[in-house]
């Protein structure tokens, strides 16, 4: 069985690639964390793109393990607020702040805006990169609408505002299969899945 290492401390999207991968490759891989391989190193994310973070992420983490990597970087673009907070989604109240500290902010920003003019994406960038010097990488992308106050306690991120209207509910009231069929990750990882080689 060929190992992956997915390049990311976030538990929840280990859960959801793992998921993904088992669904996608039933027996094919050993799914392990950068921590499990042993890397413990910091990886700045600063290349200004999803793509370029996503593949800053895997390259780092092939280098180091000599493994296949498979990085995802992902963010929620608000149209009312020209696309923020998009690649700094996870520190957008600022360093170290909490998924619920993130959602406060969003829902200050939106005070008042109409729900017409709500829209929003989530978007994910998925990079592979293996010990050959090859790399892929796709794109996925969930629209939706961003609520007033938050709805279900599932999930992570700003999944409890994020509302899917096609289900009528928001990321956080759905299971994991079920957000894994609709949402930008699982959407990024379908495309992945049709051009992953190993
Ligand atoms: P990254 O680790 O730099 O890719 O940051 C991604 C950030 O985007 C997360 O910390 C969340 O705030 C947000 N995000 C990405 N995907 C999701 C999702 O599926 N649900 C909720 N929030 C997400």
């Amino acid at each position: 069985m060929q190992t992956i290492v997915l390049a990311t401390n976030n538990n929840h999207k280990v859960i959801e690639m793992s998921r993904f991968f088992e669904k996608f490759f039933p027996g094919k891989f050993e799914i392990i964390t950068m921590k499990q391989a042993g890397f413990t190193g910091e990886i700045i994310e600063d290349a200004g793109t999803f793509e370029g973070n996503a593949h800053k992420k895997a390259s780092a983490v092939c280098k180091a393990t000599g493994l296949i990597a498979i990085a995802d970087d992902s963010g929620l673009e608000v149209d009312y607020l020209g696309g923020r907070p998009g690649i700094y989604s996870a520190r957008y109240a600022g360093e170290g702040c909490s998924d619920s500290d993130n959602i406060d902010k969003l829902l200050k920003e939106l005070e008042g805006v109409p729900m017409e003019k709500r829209t929003a994406r989530f978007v994910s960038v998925i990079s592979a990169c293996y010990p050959d010097g090859r790399s892929i990488q796709a794109r996925g992308v969930c629209e939706g609408v961003i609520l007033t106050e938050r709805r279900g306690s599932g999930s992570f991120g700003y999944d409890p505002v994020f509302y899917f209207p096609p289900l009528g509910k928001t990321f956080a009231e759905l299971p994991i299969e079920i957000k894994n069929n609709v949402s930008h990750r699982g959407n990024a990882l379908k495309q992945f899945a049709m051009i992953f080689r190993y």
